[in-house]
């Protein structure tokens, strides 16, 4: 694992420490709060690294809470799956899982002491007519005909909302603040909205369902978090979660603190866009390996460590950014580089044959795992008379640049001997079908003894032992860095994204286990697909290749 020991620091651990320094908490508790509506998107992933972090760090504790207040939207399939991501991040809650909708008794309780308190009335303007009274930034909002209702009128209004009596869009509560606030938030912002759905958690047990600011506010206090840390873009909405906890008899008072999202170029981030990608099919799913959910992430190859480094190195602040892909890239990079172990494949094959080499032999050779690492020690690799090299590593007559195989010359075969091509076989339509080639079997883990000079290096497979699997090539998945500012993302979707391609493993790679990551020798970061892979029939996703070839210079 390349993550370093040492701690991040950042301004939201800065508050913490003095927390802690000036006695006005004695113990950190965070929570992680994902709405079940979409799979895990490496935003999150930050968010997860920040909370959990912070709580394994501190000795203190984070909890899962899924924040369910929108049956309609919500699945259980993206319960499980969110709780599957967090496991395999590394991360681990502090006992059972939370649900918002564990508080729905609570919640209707905390809005029926606002009514009491006159501080929230029942509303039956038009959800147009709603808007149309809350004004804009620039001119201040009207008061509803509705707004001065007793409090006994509310209380039996609200009551009858409960019991289905009111349709949906025909009555909401609202709370009572001020509809000429500067914050658009605080003007009588809607608590508790109509709504016949079944939810995922709680049946058909309310017709009610309240919203995310009263909610959440009221879920860290009872679950006593001690920093509620959410993104900026609910910076404002910090008014009205104060407001909720100071008008409400409850003692705890949590303190939000928000952090800019992660953004990253090529992608999207939000489970609305993925989840469109993902129903009109122009992706395989949402764990695509192109996706950047934490799923497909996985399944491109991506380890947890690789992404717990990435979180950390991009760090937490309160600026709006971009990282570019090459970021991320990096982080998986540098753990398989350190970790994977190393194995040949050839992705498009053509045939070699050493004519001076036994028939039917097959010679058994040992090769490193791992160039540096003795301790990852040696596999078998059978050598035969016939084997694939990449039709790219060929050509007939090429200058000194080209230090792979070309007729007349010879080249090191990676782990085993030299050889050299002595004529080639085509098609009709001059393609090269096989490459006749000797080899000199004095040069096995040595170089010639006249002193020839061999510099180039390819990867081979033996065509008799090498198993054939199905190569997925990733790449991108749109063409511009920030899709999200397209009007139609569809448009700009990347159509090489995806390449297959028919190669030829070496056989050791037969019993690889699913998601098991290995550098492919020259071509890159491979990993066993964990949804289709099968002994029968191997496939193998490229995660990242040897180099970045994102990197703006020459693009
Ligand atoms: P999306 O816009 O993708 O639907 P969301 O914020 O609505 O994201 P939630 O399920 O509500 O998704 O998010 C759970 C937590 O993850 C929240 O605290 C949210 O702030 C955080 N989060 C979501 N997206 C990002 C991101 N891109 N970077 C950092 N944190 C994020
Ligand atoms: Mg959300």
């Amino acid at each position: 694992m390349s993550e370093s020991e040492t701690r991040p620091s950042n301004f939201i651990r800065q508050i913490i420490d003095k927390d802690l320094a000036d006695g006005k908490h004695s113990s950190v508790q965070t929570r992680f709060p994902p709405e079940p509506n979409g799979y895990l998107h490496i935003g999150h992933a930050k968010s997860i690294c920040l909370n959990f972090g912070i709580a394994q760090d501190y000795k203190g504790s984070c909890n899962l809470r899924f924040d369910d207040t929108n049956p309609e939207k919500e699945d259980i399939e993206y319960v499980d799956s969110i709780k599957s991501d967090v496991k395999w991040l590394g991360f681990d809650w502090a006992g059972e899982i939370r649900y918002s909708s564990n508080y729905f008794d609570q919640l209707h309780g905390f809005a029926v002491e606002l009514i009491s308190k006159g501080l929230a009335y029942v509303e039956e303007l038009s959800a147009d007519d709603i808007r149309a009274y809350r004004g804009t930034l620039n001119e201040v909002g009207k008061n509803s005909p509705y707004r001065d209702r007793s409090v006994e009128e509310n209380l039996a209004l609200f009551e009858k909302m409960r019991n289905g009596e009111f349709k949906e869009g025909t009555a909401c509560l609202r709370a009572k603040i001020d509809m000429s606030s500067s914050f658009m938030v605080l003007r009588d912002p809607v608590l508790y909205r109509v709504r016949f759905a079944t939810h995922h958690q709680t049946g058909d047990k309310w017709c009610i369902y309240p919203m995310y600011d009263f909610t959440h506010c009221i879920s860290d206090a009872l679950e006593g978090i001690t920093h509620s840390i959410c993104t900026l873009e609910f910076q404002d909405n910090r008014r009205l979660y104060d407001w909720v906890l100071e008008n409400i008899t409850i003692d705890c008072q949590p303190h939000q603190y928000e952090f800019s999202r992660l953004n990253l170029e090529y992608t999207l981030m939000s489970k609305r866009k993925l989840s469109q990608l993902v129903t009109e099919n122009l992706v395989n799913g949402w764990d695509d390996p192109r996706m950047p959910t934490v799923s497909g992430l996985r399944r491109r190859g991506f380890t947890s460590a690789s992404i717990r480094e990435f979180c950390k190195r991009i760090g937490v602040t309160k600026q709006e950014n971009t990282i570019e892909m090459g970021s991320l890239e990096s982080c998986i990079r540098d753990d398989l580089n350190e970790n994977a172990p190393r194995a040949m494949a050839v992705l498009d094959p053509i045939k070699v044959i050493i004519e001076n080499f036994e028939q039917d032999k097959v010679e058994t050779l040992n090769i490193k795992n791992h160039p540096n690492k003795p301790e990852m020690g040696e596999r078998e690799v059978p050598f035969t008379r016939e084997i694939y090299i990449e039709r790219e590593d060929f050509r007939e007559e090429a200058n000194k640049k080209f230090k792979r195989l070309v007729l007349d010359k010879e080249v090191r075969l990676r782990g085993s001997y030299v050889i050299k091509a002595v004529r080639a076989d085509k098609d009709e339509a001059g393609n090269v079908t096989t490459i006749y080639c000797t080899y000199d079997p004095q040069t096995l883990g040595k170089n010639p003894e006249d002193g020839r000079k061999v510099k180039g290096v390819i990867h081979w497979v033996s065509a008799v032992k090498g198993i054939p699997a199905e190569i997925r090539l990733y790449d991108r998945l749109f063409t511009v860095p920030n899709p999200s500012a397209e009007e139609d993302f569809s448009a700009v979707l990347n159509p090489e994204s995806l390449k297959v391609l028919n190669g030829i493993v070496e056989p050791s790679l037969q019993s690889a286990q699913a998601e098991a990551g290995f550098q492919f020798e020259r071509t890159g970061y491979f990993c066993v697909d964990n949804k289709d892979s099968t002994p029968n029939t191997l496939v193998f996703n490229r995660t990242v290749g040897l180099r970045d070839t994102w990197a703006k210079i020459g693009d």
